[in-house]
């Protein structure tokens, strides 16, 4: 018997107007259907933002100590069920358990540092012309914020979006991955077990499509925060300006090293490697591209397939598996056609292309992770976002050439050199297009107190995460006393 899910709607559970459900299954043995959600609609939407709404002056008006009081007490909740909840993140998502405890992990320490934002001073005292005026600014809430999350880190980017927007004084309404909206209900069961006052935390299951509408153009709505694919991305973004809302947008990676000569070139393979083939790829700071300098490319790439033909392919329950099952069928015919379509434009594929083989892996979802060689940097596998266990090798003739390649696509997420030379990496932070910048380091892996998001097609630059959350989720007042008056 297959369990059904609820709406977490003004501090109840409910269902959907529609009546109707969805399911959600494990990307590692898809027969093993999680359970049936509500196929919420857009009078479901108004509900729930209604709900948001009529929280919103109650909780601006609560002390941000207590807000973050709030905060620290689901991080003690999440704490106590971290193994039930990263259980639940590896079923769903299809990640490596290690990597879904660490998840969780990561969604406790984002609420532990936003708990403690709600006793940090907000807004400066500035001395005025006027000695009779104090003049000072102060950070108001925004309101009702719609959250809409994709399914690869389904517990820790809403968090990321949620903790801070509540800290702040906003009220939410979450909108998760169809993929995944069983992570989601286990996040309002963390608000319902603090006693988060109703309405203040809203969770809404469905589909964009569905949905998506109302929780954009909804006059109730003050802002958008998303994060997902560059393409749903953009139509929010015009939606959004059309009506005047503010918004933020996290999207695609496309994400390179460079491998210059004087590289520690095992050290280079091992966190290239780790950083494309880890999750699948799904990531989207996932390393996507090696562009390599100089006489070292074939020493690089036989270390790079030797590697990953060493990684361990399986389900993500098994400690063991690095290279785990991709979200959905959907996922992994792409991943193939753009494979194909790398080795129709002149890439070779040295290791993988296909699917592995063997009654474990019959009804997941698995890719095998490849590597391929040869690529041309506009080649469409050298520029598109693929979200899979890919790898593209590409020649470049010095450090001048691999940074233009580098640059040359239209995202710009995460990216990192590996080099000993401190020239060559000073010159690399300054010029290379991308928000998050590793030296000697794997593209993905970001810690949680610091800013977060990309340039160009990857981010509308308003940065998540860290002390800069503040600027998105909330907006500056300038206030001026005159206290002349007798
Ligand atoms: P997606 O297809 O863009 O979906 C993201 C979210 O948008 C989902 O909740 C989706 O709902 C919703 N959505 C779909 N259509 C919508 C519409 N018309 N209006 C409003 N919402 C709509 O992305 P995904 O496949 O879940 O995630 C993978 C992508 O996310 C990749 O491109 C990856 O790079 C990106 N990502 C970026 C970051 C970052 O911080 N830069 C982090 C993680 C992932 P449904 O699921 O119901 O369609």
């Amino acid at each position: 018997m297959v369990e059904r899910y609820q709406n977490y709607v003004g501090g109840a559970w409910t269902d959907a107007a529609s009546g109707d459900v969805s399911t959600s299954s494990n990307p590692a043995d898809h027969s093993d259907v999680i359970g049936e959600f509500q196929a919420s609609n857009s009078a479901d939407a108004d509900t729930a933002i209604t709900a948001a709404s009529n929280a919103k002056e109650g909780w601006r008006r609560t002390s941000s100590l207590v807000r973050g009081g709030y905060l620290f007490k689901a991080a003690t909740y999440l704490e106590d069920n971290l193994e039930e909840y990263a259980q639940a993140v590896t079923r769903e998502s299809g990640k490596a358990i290690l990597e879904s405890r660490g998840e969780v992990g990561r969604a406790i320490a984002l609420l532990q540092y936003y708990g403690v934002e709600g006793s940090n001073p907000v807004g400066t005292v500035v001395p005025s012309v006027n000695p009779n005026i104090l003049l000072y600014t102060n950070r108001m809430p925004l309101g009702v914020i719609s959250l809409i999350t994709p399914w690869n880190f389904p517990i820790a980017i809403p968090i990321w979006k949620m903790a801070p927007a509540l800290v702040y004084g906003n009220t939410v309404v979450l909108k998760p991955a169809s993929a995944t909206p069983h992570v989601a209900t286990l996040i309002a069961r963390m608000w319902e077990a603090v006693d988060l006052p109703a309405g203040v935390f809203n969770l809404l299951t469905g589909s964009g499509g569905a949905v998506g509408d109302e929780l954009i153009t909804s006059s109730k709505v003050s802002a958008i925060s998303f994060t997902g694919s560059t393409r749903i991305g953009m139509q929010i973004a015009a939606e959004s300006a059309k009506r005047g809302k503010k918004y933020q947008l996290e999207m695609g990676g496309k994400n390179p090293v460079i491998v210059l000569p004087d590289a520690d070139l095992e050290q280079a393979a091992e966190i290239t490697v780790s950083g494309a083939m880890k999750y699948s790829g799904q990531k989207c700071t996932a390393t996507s591209r090696a562009i390599v300098v100089g006489n070292v490319m074939e020493e690089f790439t036989s270390l790079v397939v030797e590697k990953t033909m060493a990684l361990k392919i399986g389900p993500g329950v098994d400690a063991d598996s690095v290279v785990v099952p991709v979200i959905d069928q959907t996922s992994k015919d792409n991943i193939k056609s753009i494979i194909d379509r790398g080795v129709a434009d002149g890439g070779t594929v040295l290791t993988g292309g296909g699917a592995p083989t063997g009654p474990e892996y019959g009804s997941g979802t698995f890719v095998e992770p490849t590597v391929i060689t040869k690529v041309a940097p506009d080649a469409f596998v050298a520029c598109e976002e693929i979200f899979g266990p890919v790898l593209s090798i590409i020649p470049a003739a010095d450090a001048e050439d691999a940074l233009e390649i580098a640059n040359s696509v239209e995202y710009g997420l995460s990216a990192g050199i590996f080099t000993r030379n401190l020239n060559s990496v000073l010159d690399f932070a300054d010029r290379i297009e991308a928000g998050i910048v590793k030296i000697n380091g794997e593209t993905a892996g970001v810690e949680p107190q610091v800013p977060f998001g990309g340039m160009k097609a990857s981010s509308t630059g308003n940065r998540e995460q860290g002390k800069a959350a503040i600027e998105f989720f909330t907006q500056s007042k300038t206030i001026y006393v005159d206290r002349s008056a007798t």
